[in-house]
């Protein structure tokens, strides 16, 4: 899509072991050829601090500092996968850019993503590493976005990263009808992901796994 080249070109000596992780998904039900791709070929390494780099290709979820975790590729793929069922996607919202990688996979399946992350460092480290990989069709915000991006709506598709204790109902009002959002929702002991489907005349709520992501928190951290 974007600017291939030169993302195809960073970290070349992971090639392998990221083949081998796209293997894997595959085995797990990921069948999205095009979200396959991107995932073959955008380098999860980058996203992690140093000292873990080594691990990043393993499917588990990894700490990015303040407390939060980047991640597992399976997820990943899965909620991406979900949001992609139904055609192209033009504009997406995702909540909790964490270390951006998740927005990086669908910056290049969607046309314009917006992302939002309550914590400032985070928030400024990510979005400094999507530049440096030349994304140019993300927009970045620091702040709640418990209170989604009124400004940006509708979007075809709305992303949570983070677990809220329950659907943010408000949200879907930010969704095109017939847009998805698909999020975890629950406390830490039981948490399920959920998607939810806006239609004209409400929304309908399709549970998908057990799951476990960090919590949704409010207001921001400086
Ligand atoms: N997709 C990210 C997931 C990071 S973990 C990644 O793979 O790196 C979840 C992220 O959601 C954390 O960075 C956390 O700070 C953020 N978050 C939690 N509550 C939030 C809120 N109300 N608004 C925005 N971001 C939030």
């Amino acid at each position: 899509m974007m600017q291939q080249s030169k993302r195809l070109g960073v970290g070349m000596t992971s090639q392998r072991t990221r083949d081998r992780m796209v293997g894997r998904l595959a085995d797990q039900g990921i069948n999205n050829i095009n979200l396959l791709d991107v995932m073959r070929n955008t380098p999860r390494h980058l996203f992690i601090e140093e000292a873990l780099a080594h691990r990043a290709y393993e499917d588990a979820a990894l700490p990015i500092g303040q407390n939060q975790t980047i991640s597992q590729p399976f997820v990943v793929a899965l909620m991406t996968q979900v949001l992609l069922a139904d055609g192209p996607l033009n504009s997406v919202l995702e909540i909790g850019t964490g270390c951006g990688y998740q927005t990086a996979i669908l910056a290049q399946l969607v046309n314009r993503i917006c992302t939002i992350e309550r914590i400032l460092s985070l928030q400024q480290n990510a979005e400094q590493r999507l530049r440096d990989l030349e994304f140019r069709n993300i927009e970045y915000a620091h702040g709640d976005g418990y209170k989604g991006w009124r400004a940006r709506a509708p979007f075809d598709a709305i992303i949570i990263t983070a677990a809220p204790r329950a659907i943010p109902e408000h949200l879907i009002d930010q969704l095109a009808i017939g847009g998805k959002m698909v999020l975890p929702v629950g406390d830490e002991n039981d948490q399920s992901l959920q998607v939810v489907t806006k239609m004209d005349d409400g929304h309908e709520v399709k549970p998908l796994m057990p799951i476990r992501f960090v919590p949704l928190q409010p207001g921001i951290l400086v």
